[in-house]
């Protein structure tokens, strides 16, 4: 049975580093702004119809982004472990999920929010520094530590667009919590505590041995 987590956390909220480090360790990343990069690069038929609502600057809408988690999850073993990190970003959508999860036998174990102001995440997010080769996250410019690529700024990673993102975050977050408080599978972490406390948190709940 594939089990899954979902990471909620406005953009900055250190959600992707941790993310990354259970990836380390055989999680798979769900990350819909990834599949949906991949799906524009690889100009799909999903990835096109994408394009058209980030380039207008609007949200793209619940059946296409749930079209892409759907084919992702889809390619994955019974036995996968999975971190959703974007999605649900609605009800709705959390809804499509929950269904598509119960059709397809796998299991939801819990929704977890990194917590921390706007001004924080602004803060980090305007320090941000990418691998295109690896996604490594860092926070001043330079090199990869793991590739030795050159890290670049992301170009949704201006101010304009990040505030807008920390203000999309805002409007839809409260319905989750409430939806996954309902179901009883909500817990929110200190996003300003150090990464590795944070980790450490994560262990608990999402089992090292899961795998
Ligand atoms: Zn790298």
């Amino acid at each position: 049975m594939i089990k899954y987590v979902i990471f909620l956390g406005k953009p900055g909220s250190g959600k992707g580093t941790q993310a990354q480090r259970f990836v380390e360790r055989g999680w798979a990343w769900l990350s819909t702004g990834e599949l949906m990069r991949q799906h524009i690069r690889k100009q799909t038929d999903l990835g096109q119809q994408v394009s058209h609502y980030v380039q207008s600057g609007s949200l793209v809408p619940d059946e296409i982004t749930f079209a892409l988690v759907s084919d992702f999850m889809s390619g994955l073993s019974d036995k996968a472990r999975v971190i959703m990190d974007g999605f649900p970003r609605s009800k709705n959508q959390a809804q499509l999920l929950e269904e598509w999860s119960a059709r397809n036998g796998a299991e939801l174990i819990l929704a977890i929010e990194f917590c921390l102001s706007d001004d924080e995440a602004l803060r980090r997010l305007l320090n941000r520094y990418l691998c295109p080769l690896c996604g490594f996250i860092g926070n001043a410019p330079g090199r990869c530590p793991k590739d030795d690529a050159e890290l670049v700024r992301r170009v949704d990673d201006d101010e304009a667009v990040i505030l807008r993102r920390i203000q999309d975050y805002g409007n839809y977050i409260s319905q989750l919590r409430a939806y996954y408080q309902r179901l009883g599978k909500y817990m929110a972490v200190n996003g300003m505590a150090s990464p590795d406390t944070i980790t450490k948190q994560l262990d608990k709940v999402m089992g090292v041995g899961l795998r």
